[in-house]
């Protein structure tokens, strides 16, 4: 019989689970837009966005997604004709390249598969090989949300330094922020673009492009930009309430408020390690249902290059799929489907799914997830390995 009134979840990798504290705070009339408590608002919250990024650099707020800050970030620092080297570790690095694409920039792909992350020598020896710095950036995803491989920025910054390449470090950091430890300023990222609607736990519909001075340069030097991705009266504190190009996203914003209030609340570096135990006890459940001739493999063997906001795995033949079913009818469990993750032997990929893991999560939440999932197993007959619940509640019983 179902089991699945009561609370959701939505363990999907974005969007994530909105806290009540940011839909309470959404829950109100529209503002007066030209001056108030808005227009403060927005002023003030500007070094809480910084603190997330660990940037002294400057942030730009657009009305749009994930896609939108990927194209507002390449629109300003690249013109068409020019070109970006990108690191592709799963379906997300495809998708910034195909974007730079179609505002006429060339993208050329390093892919460095699904399983094992960015290789930096590699790395070193493409931008070696570009003497004559065509590369004005080089993209890559912190976590790319389809493969969960996370993608540690600071070996890809000593590429370009020991290269002597001049290209701009730009990188993808919407499955991440506010999740992933990660000091933008310290490990020399130049460009790091975001969303609102997974670590930030607000709904899709606001993009963050943070920036630092070299970035800032770069802009300075184009010949032209779109007026409406046009980063620079964004950047400025004082004005940029009034730049949205047009009407302000009032409710986002008190949302994104709210959001704010819990991260620093709770301590940007507690919310990176709660991440880091939660993903922790989500691999021990796996690890020990793959044991015994199991059917469950994670998608990244080496702990050090795994995401702690999203785990990809498989389940073998559909039974990714059998068990997402499953637990969205029975249980109110909502996992993520498979991405770019189809085979030969798979060519759906219902193999696979993933976990999201990201925001506003809980210990119990993730224990009751994975009780879930071991239920799901049993219902519909894939065979697993015992103690996954047990190893799982030893991880967060130790801290
Ligand atoms: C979600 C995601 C995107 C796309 O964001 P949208 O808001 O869906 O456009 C891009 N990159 C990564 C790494 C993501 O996780």
């Amino acid at each position: 019989m179902s089991l699945a009134a009561g609370r959701p979840y939505l363990a999907i990798p974005g969007p994530s689970v909105m806290p009540d504290a940011v839909l309470q705070a959404m829950h109100q009339p529209a503002p007066n837009i030209y001056e108030g408590d808005i227009v403060t608002m927005v002023q003030a919250m500007v070094p809480d966005l910084r603190r997330v990024a660990m940037t002294e650099g400057k942030v730009a707020i657009y009305i749009s997604n994930g896609h939108g800050a990927w194209e507002a970030s390449l629109a300003n620092v690249v013109s068409p004709g020019e070109k970006v080297l990108v690191c592709v570790t799963g379906r997300f690095g495809n998708g910034w390249a195909e974007m730079a694409e179609g505002l006429g920039i060339e993208a050329v792909r390093l892919d460095f598969g699904t399983k094992t992350g960015i290789d930096a020598a590699r790395l070193e020896e493409a931008l070696r090989a570009d003497t004559g710095h065509s590369y004005k950036a080089v993209l890559f995803s912190h976590v790319d949300t389809a493969s969960s491989l996370r993608n540690d920025p600071r070996p890809l910054r000593a590429a370009l330094d020991a290269a002597g390449h001049p290209a701009l470090l730009m990188a993808d950091c919407i499955a991440s922020m506010a999740c992933e430890e990660f000091h933008m300023d310290a490990w020399g990222v130049d460009i790091a673009v975001t969303g609102s609607q997974k670590g930030l736990m607000v709904p899709p519909g606001l993009a963050f492009i943070f920036v630092n001075r070299r970035a800032e340069e770069a802009r300075r030097a184009m010949p032209r930009v779109s007026r409406y991705w046009d980063w620079t009266p964004r950047l400025d504190p004082e004005f940029f309430y009034q730049f949205f190009g047009g009407t302000a996203p009032t409710h986002h914003l008190f949302g994104l408020r709210a959001a704010l209030d819990l991260l620093h609340d709770e301590g940007i570096e507690h919310v990176w390690k709660r991440h880091q135990t939660l993903a922790r006890t989500i691999w021990a459940a796996c690890e020990a249902w793959g044991s015994d001739n199991g059917a469950m493999r994670l998608n990244v063997a080496d702990p050090a290059l795994r995401s702690h906001a999203v785990t990809a795995l498989g389940l073998g033949e559909r039974n990714g799929s059998a068990l997402r079913q499953w637990v969205a009818r029975n249980a109110g469990v909502t996992l993520g489907i498979g991405l770019g993750m189809a085979t030969e032997e798979d060519p759906k990929g219902e193999g696979f799914f993933r976990i999201g893991h990201m925001g506003h999560v809980n210990a119990h939440m993730v224990l009751g997830m994975l009780g879930t999932l071991e239920a799901g197993m049993r219902a519909i007959g894939v065979h697993h390995g015992p103690g996954g619940l047990e190893a799982a509640a030893r991880v967060v019983a130790s801290g």
